[in-house]
């Protein structure tokens, strides 16, 4: 059971590395920073929005708080990699993981990431 849950997208003071996709989160982007308690643990979790994004689909479609990226790897990879043509599933040999496919990752995009992305415009 989730006992408290904090969420808030602050600009990164310095560079973080994003939990899921593993890559940076430069300084002076918005990212996701979560803290909370579960099942007695105290937990900080740093995202990238898109990743954000993807693990609030995730719950919605799941129903529920529990998941682990493992789960959410294979969500992933269910949902895109049986149709793409470089998938692992399907006929190619991709090895990408689904977090760090740009062609994923870019149906998970909101304007406040492309915005993130490209800060002077
Ligand atoms: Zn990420």
């Amino acid at each position: 059971m989730l006992e408290f849950y904090n969420q808030s997208k602050p600009k990164a003071r310095k560079d973080h590395v994003c939990e899921f996709c593993i890559q940076t989160i430069r300084k002076g982007e918005k990212y996701s920073y979560e803290t909370g308690k579960y099942e007695g643990e105290m937990f900080v979790r740093k995202l990238c929005l898109v990743c954000k994004n993807i693990l609030d689909k995730f719950c919605n479609e799941s129903g529920d708080e529990e998941f682990s990226w493992d789960w959410i790897t294979d969500w992933l990879c269910d949902l895109y990699c049986y149709d793409c043509e470089h998938g692992t599933k399907g006929k190619g040999d991709c090895e990408m993981q689904p977090q760090n496919c740009p062609l994923i990752r870019s149906k998970f995009e909101t304007k406040e990431c492309t915005q993130n992305a490209n800060p002077a415009n």
